[in-house]
């Protein structure tokens, strides 16, 4: 059993650990391709530390701690009732509190979730800050949905979740279609429900009531540094580069306004009905007004925008030719294909902003052609890493400036950038981001997990 089309072989050991993953887990095919990515690293730790076979780590952290699945019953504007499935993985808490986004899509489902989970205690890992690992969410679809209907819907959601979270439990933030609106009708009825005003509850809270100065652009904005830092690896910079950023959301637009500070020009960006095209530069400005104020298509950008900027709707975002590629939409986004064409069109650096967006035989080819690669648990861990400066700023009843705020994450970036070589070269691979995120982030739990003895 293989977790994708040519994807590299199972270090010798690895494989009947994997076999186990995915007989205990049928069909949860997102989660067995995680799950495969940290195991083609870890053989060199198992060497390396005998005792985490000893003391089972391995089958231990593939096993979430708790997983709770939920029914949501809520009412449409036109009087029907609606029906959801929400989820909360608590994965692993041996860092912290689980803490993990929560994402509405229609897609959502228990292997997804235990996808993002099981990624999430490895990125926080890295972030070097006191978090444990989770995500939740649910199948409901916001596409097309009043704010009404949207605020019905956090609040049936919330109305089961309260009672498995806290400051001191379970912090869940934003992921895809949940953002600052759904975190505050999260906010308000668990507020309501527990008459507490524990800020540090949720993240990504508004400014006015509890959030954090940066929190916002932090997922974007971190995934640049950390690019910034692998081109200064080369002796290069943003300056003068095209890069192509997929996606039209959150991360995807601090993407671009962090690189149009750097003296990149983002040329494209995509949302799931197509791609644009804007080779003066995507407008970021126009971009936010129209996915975070109007929620309108990409389509609006090419009417609003004119001149040269062309909407396309056959092919892929990854047909067109770039410097660096930064893919910030979704799991599974860049297949072997859209590898082979970003190299034969001479890419130089892949940094993923989204969790999982390369397939394992993308990665793959990208690995072997050279292209320098970061995976998302390392170059997107900036959103989290500032979720967790947010519970700082609530524990102490503090807030911080954008500046000084905006200084620590990079520094963060910077430092998750450094952790990610020393650990591949230490152990034996040197210049891999994907063993050197996988091992820090590995070693980190596993440590803390020896430690706590087996529960
Ligand atoms: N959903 C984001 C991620 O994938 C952020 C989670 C958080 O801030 O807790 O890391």
């Amino acid at each position: 059993m293989n977790a994708g089309h040519n994807a590299a072989p199972l270090p010798p050991g690895m494989q009947s650990h994997f076999d186990t993953v995915v007989a205990r887990n049928p069909g949860e095919r997102e989660f067995h391709q995680a799950v495969y990515e940290v195991m083609q690293s870890l053989a060199p730790v198992e060497e390396a530390r005998p005792e985490y076979s000893q003391w089972s780590i391995l089958k231990r952290i593939c096993e979430p701690e708790r997983q709770i699945i939920f029914r949501v019953p809520w009412v449409a504007d036109d009087g029907e009732v609606q029906i959801n499935r929400g989820f909360r993985v608590e994965f692993n808490s041996a860092l912290g509190p689980y803490k993990g986004g929560l994402r509405f899509h229609p897609s959502v489902n228990l292997s997804i979730i235990k996808f993002l989970g099981f990624e999430q205690v490895f990125k926080n890992a890295l972030t070097g800050m006191p978090i444990g690992g989770g995500k939740g969410g649910s199948d409901f679809d916001p596409k097309g949905r009043s704010d009404a209907e949207i605020m019905r819907f956090c609040q049936s959601f919330m109305t089961e979740l309260y009672r498995h979270i806290g400051e001191y439990t379970d912090v869940p933030a934003g992921d895809i279609g949940v953002g600052g609106r759904e975190i505050g009708y999260l906010f308000g009825q668990y507020k309501r429900i527990t008459n507490r005003y524990e800020a540090g509850v949720l993240s990504g809270k508004g400014l006015t009531w509890g959030g954090s100065l940066v929190r916002t652009e932090a997922t974007g904005y971190g995934t640049v540094f950390f690019a910034q830092s692998m081109l200064k690896e080369k002796g290069q910079d943003f300056g003068g580069k095209k890069v192509v950023v997929s996606g039209s959301g959150n991360v995807a637009i601090y993407a671009v306004e962090k690189l149009h500070q750097l003296g990149a020009t983002v040329i494209a960006v995509s949302d799931s009905n197509g791609y644009v095209v804007d080779e003066a530069g995507i407008d970021v400005e126009l971009l936010k007004d129209i996915k975070e104020v109007r929620r309108e298509r990409l389509t609006a950008y090419v009417d609003a925008r004119g001149g040269n900027a062309r909407h396309v709707t056959d092919g892929s975002i990854w047909d067109v030719p770039c410097d660096v590629a930064l893919p910030c939409a979704t799991q599974n986004e860049l297949e072997e294909i859209h590898a082979k064409q970003l190299v034969a069109n001479g890419v130089q650096l892949v940094a993923e902003g989204a969790n999982m967006p390369c397939t394992p035989a993308a990665v793959a080819l990208f690995q072997s052609a050279g292209v320098a690669y970061a995976p998302g648990k390392a170059s997107n861990a900036g959103g989290v890493a500032t979720s967790a400066l947010e519970m700082q700023q609530n524990a102490s009843r503090d807030s911080w400036e954008f500046d000084e705020t905006e200084e620590k994450l990079e520094e963060i970036m910077t430092h998750i950038h450094e952790r990610c070589l020393t650990t591949a070269e230490e152990f034996g691979d040197p210049g891999n981001y994907v063993t050197g995120a996988n091992l820090a982030g590995y070693l980190k739990v596993a440590d803390a997990m020896v430690s706590m003895g087996v529960i």
